[in-house]
């Protein structure tokens, strides 16, 4: 796609592109850069994201039988961990939506509680290799996933000010189940785990309704037009699935039953698999 022109000894080079002289709007011109080959960059980790409100909050009983499940697993795995804010978020969220601040102040300030939780987990994991991972350090992974580390990260995504507003709803669209997800799906990662205190996705949120009934396996596309009153994951997930490049299928597990990390992680049907069809697309019609 890029024509190299070198004009002679001394002269200078010149980089023919077909992008050089667009606004990057131009659809034919878009049209042309879908033939570029996507590499995964990290295609043997697996990425897994423990929810802050249905597993952190829930404390030692919770935590630990799941973390003993984790340094097992890493014998076998690289893994790569992701974790939630939780109640201290959404108490955050409250009193920032109470003084009149805008989504994107929202944004600016949730992550914290993220990134306390996550120095909690990286304390205890830390005798068995846990170590904190800031986005700066994704060029190091080779390295310690190499080392049989356990890199830890904030699932919460940097959008900071530059979270979008949605309209009437006030609280970022961009959480962290979305973040963990764009970290696996830009490292082309081999799985998309989703740890939660629940069997998976129901027709609708099982603490609240007894009819609630489990939904094994269903497509993104499917889900989204279920429009169920309430979702296990962030509904951003399932849309951002269908213009995926490499996670197309992610997996949420009930983390009050540890084992079934290992499960899920061997490649069992466990829980609930969500998936995008290759070729599925978020402009296709409904
Ligand atoms: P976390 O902070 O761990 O992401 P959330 O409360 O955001 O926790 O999401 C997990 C919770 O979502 C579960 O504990 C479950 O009670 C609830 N939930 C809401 N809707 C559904 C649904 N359709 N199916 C299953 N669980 C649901
Ligand atoms: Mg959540």
């Amino acid at each position: 796609m890029t024509e190299i022109i070198n004009e002679g000894i001394g002269e200078r080079t010149h980089v023919q592109s077909p992008l050089m002289r667009e606004s990057l709007m131009d659809r034919k011109v878009l049209g042309t850069t879908d033939i570029e080959r996507v590499i995964p960059i990290l295609p043997d980790v697996h990425v897994i994201h423990i929810g802050g409100a249905s597993i952190l909050d829930r404390g030692a009983d919770a935590i630990l039988p799941l973390l003993e499940e984790v340094v097992r697993c890493r014998k076998a795995h690289k893994l790569i961990l992701g974790v939630g804010g939780g109640a201290r978020m959404r108490h955050t969220y409250h009193i920032a939506l109470d003084l009149g601040i805008p989504t994107g102040g929202l944004a600016m300030v949730a992550g914290a509680v993220n990134e306390q939780n996550r120095y909690m987990i990286q304390a205890l994991l830390a005798k068995h290799g846990g170590i904190i991972l800031h986005k700066d350090h994704y060029i190091v992974l080779p390295l310690w996933l190499a080392a049989g580390m356990i890199p830890i990260l904030s699932g919460m995504p940097p959008h900071h000010y530059w979270e979008p507003p949605t309209g009437p709803l006030r609280i970022p669209h961009y959480r962290e189940d979305f973040g963990m997800y764009m970290v696996s799906e830009v490292l082309g990662a081999a799985s998309m785990i989703f740890i939660k205190d629940e069997d998976g996705l129901y027709t609708a949120d099982p603490k609240k309704s007894s009819r609630a009934e489990f939904i094994p396996h269903a497509s993104a596309r499917q889900v989204l037009d279920m429009d169920l009153p309430d979702l296990i994951i962030d509904r951003a997930v399932l849309e951002t699935m269908l213009d995926a490049r490499h996670t197309r299928t992610i997996q949420i597990i009930n983390g009050l039953k540890p084992e079934l990390l290992g499960r899920a992680l061997a490649a069992e049907r466990v829980g609930t698999i969500i998936d995008a069809p290759q070729g599925t697309h978020s402009n296709d019609a409904r």
